[in-house]
């Protein structure tokens, strides 16, 4: 039976904070909370499946709809979310309409029953703590990076190592009551105790929030309900040896550059392994297409190279018995969905708090190998990047 106690969760509606959130969700109302969590239609679509099935299970889980202005702010219709925006040069405008989301919720907030007793929410979405504000009722955080990501930049802020780190905020949760990890204690024993210190012990970490996800329906769906035609790569992988297939996806922002894919691709091949690599689109998917026809790429690699085009089912794979490696950018969601299926890593970080991830990944827990990238890429300059990294770096580090 559900207690009276109700949680309103608010995503950042970008599938690294959005697919945790909906774990979260899943696992919050198994304590018999209920929950709410507030989503626009696009994304009700799109991650929906897997919560109308837990709460068809009899979780106490809704979804509160809120219409998302996207052509208000100069974004096309039916972009919903940061993987959809055509350039992240957008990226301001998205957020920009994200703030409009408060005035519709706060004008619903009376008709949620029971009557929320707390917010959680994601780090980026400031105007929330506006909305816990006026209702009184507490804000916890959640934060989509682990202990040792917030210890380092914790430091770096106090040590006033650089001055111009302005990427590095950690002003924003001031005013939180707490924070939500997707971390687990043995993971970061360490950086887990220093930081709960530095928050007076109001750190939950809740994590690994992948494991919520039961049976391979979820698995499959997790992040996306069309992932469901994964039928061929899974056949695919039934057929490999134990341990020798890498599967390489660098998340769901990163667009490489049709030169860096191609040395990815090539450094994939000439390693000699069955590998999976995740294709995504970006403006400049038609020149790697183009690459993909005219190279002979595919032929050469026929039989011993999956490509999949969009969206993967990342923890379903990585569960695979056929998978050895993971060939990773580091995000937090993927670092700690590796962990959890017990693969090495590969790693080569493009962007954020992904290198401290790395160093977590290879020098402090070592189950990982870095390709040598040394250089952050800005999301939205990453059309103009240089190439960093090389075939041979790929295949050296497999
Ligand atoms: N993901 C997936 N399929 C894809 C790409 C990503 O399932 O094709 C999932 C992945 O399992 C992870 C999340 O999307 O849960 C990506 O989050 P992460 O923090 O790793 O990286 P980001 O996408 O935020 O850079």
């Amino acid at each position: 039976m559900a207690s009276s106690l109700h949680f309103l969760m608010i995503p950042l509606m970008c599938p690294g904070h959005l697919i945790p959130m909906v774990d979260m969700a899943k696992l919050i109302a198994q304590h018999s909370v209920t929950v709410t969590i507030v989503i626009t239609p696009r994304n009700a679509e799109r991650y929906g499946a897997v919560l109308n099935r837990a709460g068809a299970s009899g979780l106490p889980i809704n979804l509160l709809q809120l219409r998302f202005p996207a052509t208000d702010h100069g974004l096309p219709d039916g972009c919903e979310g940061v993987d959809d925006l055509p350039t992240f040069k957008l990226s301001k405008n998205f957020y920009d309409a994200c703030t409009t989301l408060q005035q519709p919720l706060e004008d619903m907030f009376n008709n949620l029953k029971p009557t929320p007793s707390c917010i959680i929410s994601d780090k980026n979405l400031s105007w929330t703590a506006d909305v816990a504000n006026k209702f009184r009722i507490p804000w916890v955080v959640f934060d989509g990076m682990s202990c040792f990501t917030q210890l380092v930049t914790h430091n770096l802020c106090a040590s006033k190592i650089h001055e111009k780190l302005t990427d590095f905020d950690t002003e924003v949760e001031l005013g939180a009551y707490g924070t939500i990890i997707n971390s687990f204690d043995d993971l970061e024993t360490k950086y887990v105790d220093e930081f709960k210190k530095i928050k007076q012990g109001r750190v939950w970490c809740i994590g690994p929030l992948s494991n919520s996800n039961k049976n391979d329906l979820d698995r499959a769906q997790r992040g996306s309900k069309d992932s469901i035609n994964n039928d061929g790569y899974m056949k695919w992988l039934d057929l490999q040896h134990d341990r020798s297939v890498i599967y390489t996806c660098l998340g769901s922002l990163t667009r490489l550059t049709p030169l860096q894919f191609i040395e990815l691709a090539l450094g994939l091949e000439d390693s000699q392994y069955p590998f999976i690599l995740v294709v995504k689109g970006g403006s400049r998917i038609e020149e790697i297409e183009k690459w993909l026809d005219e190279s002979g790429f595919e032929s050469r690699v026929k039989g011993r190279g999956v490509l999949i085009r969009g969206w993967a089912s990342q923890v379903l794979i990585l569960s695979h018995r056929a998978v050895g490696a993971f060939l990773t950018h580091c995000g937090w969601n993927s670092t700690i969905e590796g962990v959890c299926a017990g693969v090495p890593m590969i790693t080569w970080p493009q962007f954020a708090e992904q290198f401290f991830n790395e160093r977590l990944v290879v020098q402090v827990l070592g189950i990982g190998v870095g390709v040598g990238a040394q250089r952050a890429i800005h999301l939205e300059d990453a059309d103009d990047g240089v190439m960093q990294v090389e075939r041979e770096d790929v295949c050296k580090a497999i």
